[in-house]
């Protein structure tokens, strides 16, 4: 019997374990249940596949999408391992000859969709009681919480399934991260005793950005233009922009279509399809695209509009990056976008759901306006602790001067305690600034606090206003018209005893560097030949037509990238290359070598294995 380790070597071409996997997967082993909180490209499928491999009988997998499964048994399949899926896609025939190598024990992996195993008076369940069934495999557990972003009814039905199936261990897995959803999938579930295994949410390979929604289109083009060959996705609010987007894209000469709600299904499902497969670079989508959506080089997530919240903004940029490779994660923000998702966020006769919604949307907007982390933002949001920098975000890393802008937090928080804390802050600013507007009382025009902030102009006092509120000098209250109000933290300011620095307001040009210098993909910070780079992702291509699957299944981006960094010069060189398991490598190992070796010896290049450190 071979242990975890050597099938993750020779079955998936993997050199160690990720994350709390090797735990994992010695948890089912010993037949215990297990519930598994895993970041998205974090590697939950490994994680049932490998018991999967080891036991004896059956491992049957839950998923919630067709296009999930198929993915997946493809992945399967090429690395030689017996899969098959089980759901609506499929005819009679195709069935009963699923039915058949099930019989035989032909099949190690089986994907099916809840209704399809429980539905229907059960009559799957006592086909499979029929066979040795060693592995529940619950994927996309949220899916079975109301609390979650993706409810599916279907999913009760798994509510029953540990009544059913005792003594078979389950395992559930999510990358979704709210508590009220774990505690919720926890309780429906009614696993036995079962091991929580939370890793943390961080996606270290993605670079967050905030750019001011100006010239948003120009800006989006610019940064297409020198990302001709990879694939993303630009999220907008709106079926109309999506359709739009796309058209004035295509129009520029890029390979983008829409997706969107609006589509017909066939529709929908052809540019998913091209998507995937790469046969268009850019999708433009509204946020019914992505779930499902497994591809493992999407190198940029674009948000033309802001996402209403934290969640949907981690969820969104999350399909960046599964691959492991820097990925992009940009966002256009602007004030005038909060004001019109204020108006989204009602929920008629549920003043509760309102506030809760309008406090999110409050602190989606704080994560883009605030002169901090934005990781940190979103993991703290998550209730996980984080450094105060991430040196991979724009905040991090753009070099940002302070200065003592003590008169100025002065200014501002005077004019706060001046209007008696019962003013947001447009009023407040305006106030400050002097402004003859009618909105502002007569009475607030004869104080002397009045027009004491004119030497600033409106965009900049909304910027030191947001970092003070940041730094908690400064604090808002109520979701639907917050007010500004005085902190704990003020009254030294007040009084003078305490100095405040703040960071000076960039200027464009320092911020064009930083993007240049936040770029460019490679493994670590050793450089690769590029040439090659793209060499073998054609011949990936080309191997991925003839299969008829992504070309992502074929190999990953960061499988190739290594290779085009150590180049190596033997098949069994080719062996240490993260992704080639014997399947793979006896299948693709020689056509790949070749075109290395062609390429090594027309510029005198030799093999740079040696500096491959197996990653722990
Ligand atoms: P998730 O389901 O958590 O989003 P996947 O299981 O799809 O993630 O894994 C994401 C990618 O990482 C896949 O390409 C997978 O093969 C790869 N992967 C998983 N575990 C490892 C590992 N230990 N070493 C290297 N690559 C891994
Ligand atoms: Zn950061």
């Amino acid at each position: 019997m071979h242990t975890p380790a050597q099938i993750l070597k020779t079955k998936f071409g993997y050199e160690s374990f990720r994350f709390n996997q090797e735990e994992i997967i010695q948890t089912i082993l010993q037949k215990h249940d297990a519930f598994v909180l895993m970041p998205t490209g974090g590697g939950k499928s490994l994680c049932y596949q490998i018991p999967a491999l080891i036991f004896d009988g059956l491992t049957v997998v839950i998923s919630p999408l067709i296009a999930l499964m198929k993915d997946q048994v493809d992945a399967l399949r090429l690395n030689g391992i017996k899969a098959a899926y089980m759901n609506s896609s499929l005819d009679n025939e195709e069935l009963s000859d699923i039915y058949d190598q099930l019989k035989r024990q032909d099949i190690k992996l089986l994907y099916v969709s809840p209704e399809r195993l429980l539905g229907n008076n059960q009559q799957f369940l006592v086909f499979l009681r029929s066979l040795n069934i060693s592995l529940f495999a619950i994927d996309e557990a949220h899916c079975i919480s109301s609390w979650g972003h993706d409810f599916r009814p279907e999913y009760r039905l798994l509510s029953s399934l540990k009544k059913q199936f005792p003594e078979v261990p389950t395992i559930a897995l999510t990358a979704t991260a709210d508590q009220l959803t774990r505690d919720d999938i926890l309780n429906k579930l009614q696993l036995k005793k079962p091991q929580i295994f939370t890793s943390s949410f961080n996606r270290p390979n993605i670079h967050y950005s905030v750019e001011p929604k100006r010239k948003m289109y120009e800006q989006i083009v610019a940064y297409l233009k020198k990302h001709r060959d990879e694939s993303g996705i630009i999220y907008v609010l709106s079926r109309n922009s999506a359709d739009k987007m796309a058209d004035k894209l295509k129009a520029d000469g890029f390979a983008a279509k829409p997706y969107h709600a609006g589509l017909n299904a066939d529709k929908r499902q052809k540019h998913q399809e091209m998507f995937i497969k790469d046969q268009i670079k850019i999708i433009v989508a509204t946020i019914a695209f992505g779930m499902g959506i497994n591809k493992s080089n999407v190198r940029f997530v674009i948000h033309g509009d802001l996402p209403k919240n934290i969640e949907s903004y981690y969820q969104e940029t999350g399909r960046a990056g599964r691959d492991g490779l820097k990925s992009e994660a940009i966002l256009f923000y602007s004030g005038g976008d909060v004001m019109k998702l204020k108006r989204f966020a009602a929920v008629e006769n549920n003043p509760e759901q309102t506030r809760i919604m309008l406090h999110k949307l409050s602190q989606m907007a704080t994560l883009c306006e605030a002169n901090a982390c934005r990781r940190r933002a979103i993991l703290n949001y998550f209730d996980e602790l984080a450094p105060e920098q991430c040196g991979n975000c724009d905040v991090c890393l753009t070099t940002r001067e302070k200065f003592d802008a003590t008169v100025i937090a002065q200014k501002a928080l005077s004019a706060v305690a001046r209007l008696e804390s019962r003013f947001g802050l447009t009023y407040v600013v305006d106030f400050l600034r002097g402004s003859k507007n009618q909105k502002i009382s007569e009475y607030h025009k004869s104080l002397k606090t009045y027009g004491i902030g004119k030497d600033i102009s409106k965009e900049d006092w909304f910027r030191y206003f947001k970092d003070l509120i940041s730094f908690d000098y400064l604090k808002q209250v109520g979701s639907e018209y917050p007010i500004l109000t005085l902190t704990e933290k003020s009254r030294d300011v007040l009084l003078g005893k305490e100095k405040i620095f703040l960071v000076k307001i960039a200027d464009k040009k320092e911020k064009e560097a930083v993007k240049a210098k936040a770029k460019k993909v490679t493994l670590g910070d050793l450089p690769y030949e590029e040439k090659l780079f793209s060499k073998l992702k054609i011949i990936r291509t080309e191997l991925a037509r003839k299969e008829n699957v992504p070309a992502y299944l074929i190999f990953s981006d960061a499988t190739l990238l290594e290779l085009a960094t150590y180049l190596p010069q033997t098949l069994e060189e080719v062996r240490k290359i993260s992704g080639f398991g014997d399947i793979k490598l006896a299948r693709y190992g020689k056509i790949f070598l070749k075109a290395i070796l062609d390429y090594s010896s027309e510029r005198k290049l030799s093999s740079k294995i040696h500096e491959k450190v197996p990653k722990r």
